[in-house]
């Protein structure tokens, strides 16, 4: 089948991954699950995993095949597995866990101690097949599409993770802050507008991205290049600050807004990174707010946004592309030519 892998660390996206033709992956425990990938999301941490950013973070076995944002059909699986079957649609949590470490039993599961990452630590789903477990698989509702749903199994899971963890300190008549709408950002803004009533404000230097958070629930839109943010968010929020900020820029200049934007004993969540935090450890003390990190989510926290999909209060914005355009469209990520996720059909 063919599968597009990275061999080499690069910076150049335009030849990023080659398009291998590699064997059909087997089962080779009995919970394994063989899944047809109908769709994977292409990610920002693509083009980082490539520029090797990820490197000393994870153990990654190259070539490996990329991909972490995976939904498709059943096609095979292992003989203990129950709760699916060939034949069932269903989206993969990008992460394999074991069930019988400590966080896995706290329910933990991103801190599983012997966890495989798709796509970043093993075989992800640029790919016609791609094998994982049936702890990591949630089964579709009738009616969602494999393909338009794919990028929820790492964006939609990441953003709803930070919306949660910022919506239980959100009381109405509070102001919550996302910074970036792209692939994340306008899953995010979703998440808070269905479940709280705190006022919403958009920072987005693209004229379309903040078009779109305004169809999506935000209350005020901010252009970051003609606009003072600080004295916006000042003014809307009656000199208190935002509550929560959701960062899914994580750039220097993103971050540097913290001091100046987030209310005392607030929270300013890092989701995009890239950039640095450097702020005087004073600025924290004197306002009490705190940076919060943000990695993916818990298996019953994709089940709960693939509930809030079926409700149709989470839209998915795609562009579809074919397996051979990858570096294609690592290139348009990178020179920001994306609205939305680009979902590889493989
Ligand atoms: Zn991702
Ligand atoms: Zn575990």
């Amino acid at each position: 089948m063919d599968a597009a892998r990275l061999h080499e660390y690069t910076h150049d996206m335009s030849e990023g991954l080659s398009i291998d033709s590699v064997d059909r992956p087997e089962i080779t425990k009995s919970d394994g699950v063989i899944v047809e990938v109908e769709g994977a999301g292409w990610c920002q941490t693509d083009n980082h995993i490539i520029e090797g950013m990820w490197e000393q973070y994870v153990p990654q076995p190259l070539p490996m095949t990329l991909g972490h944002e995976n939904a498709g059909t059943v096609v095979e699986v292992g003989d203990e597995v129950e709760t699916v079957s060939e034949g069932q649609p269903v989206i993969c949590h990008p992460v394999q866990t074991c069930g019988t470490c400590r966080p896995c039993r706290q329910g933990e599961t991103m801190y599983c101690e012997n966890d495989k990452f798709n796509g970043l630590t093993t075989d992800g789903g640029f790919a016609e097949e791609l094998l994982t477990n049936e702890r990591a698989v949630i089964a579709l509702p009738n009616g969602v599409d494999p393909t338009d749903i794919a990028p929820h199994a790492d964006a939609g899971i990441t953003a709803y993770h930070a919306a949660k963890k910022a919506v239980r300190k959100l009381s109405p008549g509070d102001t919550a802050v996302v910074i970036g709408v792209g692939g994340l950002g306008h899953i995010g803004l979703q998440c808070l507008d269905a479940m709280s009533a705190a006022k919403l404000v958009a920072v987005d230097l693209k004229e379309s991205a903040r078009s779109l958070a305004e169809e999506l629930g935000a209350d005020y839109t901010l252009d970051p290049e003609s606009q003072d943010v600080p004295e916006e968010i000042e003014g809307i929020t009656d000199g208190r600050g935002a509550t929560q900020v959701l960062d899914f820029v994580g750039a220097d200049q993103t971050t540097a807004l913290a001091p100046e934007i987030t209310a005392a004993g607030g929270d300013h969540h890092i989701i995009g990174y890239g950039g640095h935090i450097h702020e005087p450890s004073q600025a924290l003390v004197n306002g009490e707010f705190s940076f919060v990190g943000n990695i993916v989510g818990r298996y019953t926290e994709l089940q709960e946004l693939v509930a809030l999909v079926e409700q149709g209060d989470v839209d998915l914005h795609t562009t579809r592309f074919e397996l051979g355009q990858v570096n294609e469209v690592a290139e348009k990520l990178e020179h920001r030519e994306i609205d939305g996720r680009a979902v590889i059909t493989p």
